[in-house]
């Protein structure tokens, strides 16, 4: 596998996305809900893959709403929305990350499929996530010097 980087604009929050895909034939998607519209997000994970978080001390915010459900990580200096993270009962986290909230290498000029979720069951969100996110891990750990 290789890890495909990217993070926030000020840098406090790096993203990796490790994956044997290559990123052209990994999916992208946009959510057409009211936040992933504001930010024009656009999405991709890959379920074989891993997706790892880190975040400068205090720069992690972790944004809800709607059910509630999923927590929206935004840099807290910059403003940028990096990934989407959902914490499993088993104690696991899956995640998705913003390509474009983190400029992740490999997905410039690429258009997203536009995906709308809205009348989906609670049961069908959590099998889609469950299926298609990526094994996360968040960490909030000082920059090595
Ligand atoms: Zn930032």
């Amino acid at each position: 596998m290789k890890a495909l980087n990217g993070s926030c604009h000020c840098g406090a929050i790096h993203v990796a996305l490790e994956t044997a895909q290559a990123a052209a034939d990994l999916p992208l998607r946009a959510c057409q809900c009211g936040f992933c519209r504001r930010h024009g997000a656009r999405n991709t994970s890959d379920p074989a893959g891993f997706l790892h978080i880190t975040a400068a001390p205090g720069s992690l915010t972790r944004y809800r709403f709607g059910r509630g459900e999923i927590d929206m990580l935004i840099c807290d200096e910059c403003g940028c929305y990096v990934a989407a993270v959902l914490d499993l009962e088993d104690g696991t986290t899956i995640g998705t990350v913003n390509v474009t909230g983190c400029d992740l290498e490999g997905f410039a000029g690429r258009t997203a499929e536009a995906m709308n979720y809205e009348d989906e069951t609670d049961e069908a969100r959590l099998a889609r996530r469950r299926a298609k996110w990526s094994p996360t891990t968040v960490s909030e750990t000082a920059p090595s010097a």
